[in-house]
């Protein structure tokens, strides 16, 4: 079996995190990893988007594809944030588009800290914000595990 390589693009206002949840989540294959399970996958990038609106994005995909990335998962911080990353949609149009590479949104599961913020901010209340949640929403006792 041979191994797909992925690439983890992270919102840089956490530029300092060290990735704990995304490194968990990616050994459990649980949130947006869970695609992969049994599966052979390896992170082999791992980067941020450079600061608002995102310089990194222009560059970061062309050198992970060149180290045989073939997926980039935009880390669950751009959708949680205060506010949610708001070129999240034309980032992954950007990078299928330019770099003909598949971008999945999210990584660990969301951590249930966010939801009710979220909910009363209403962030996530364009329908568009359905698609780009279902893949780290699971359900309430994993995202308690993520809080
Ligand atoms: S909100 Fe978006 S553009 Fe701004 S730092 Fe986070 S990921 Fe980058």
């Amino acid at each position: 079996m041979s191994t797909l390589k992925i690439g983890i693009i992270i919102c840089d206002r956490y530029s300092s995190c060290a990735g704990g949840k995304c490194f968990r989540s990616f050994e459990k294959k649980e949130g947006a990893f869970k695609i992969y399970k049994g599966k052979q996958v390896e992170i082999a990038g791992f980067t941020t988007c450079g600061g608002c609106p995102g310089g990194n994005i222009e560059n970061a995909p062309e050198e992970m594809k060149a180290n045989g990335v073939k997926v980039i998962h935009f880390a669950t911080g751009l959708v949680v944030g205060y506010p949610p990353c708001p070129y999240i949609s034309y980032f992954k149009k950007f990078i299928e588009t330019k770099f003909e590479m598949e971008v999945v949104i999210g990584t660990h599961p969301i951590p249930e800290k966010y939801i009710i913020p979220h909910s009363e901010l209403q962030s996530w209340k364009d329908p568009i914000w359905e698609e780009l949640l279902a893949p780290t929403l699971c359900d309430e006792k994993m995202r308690k595990e993520y809080n």
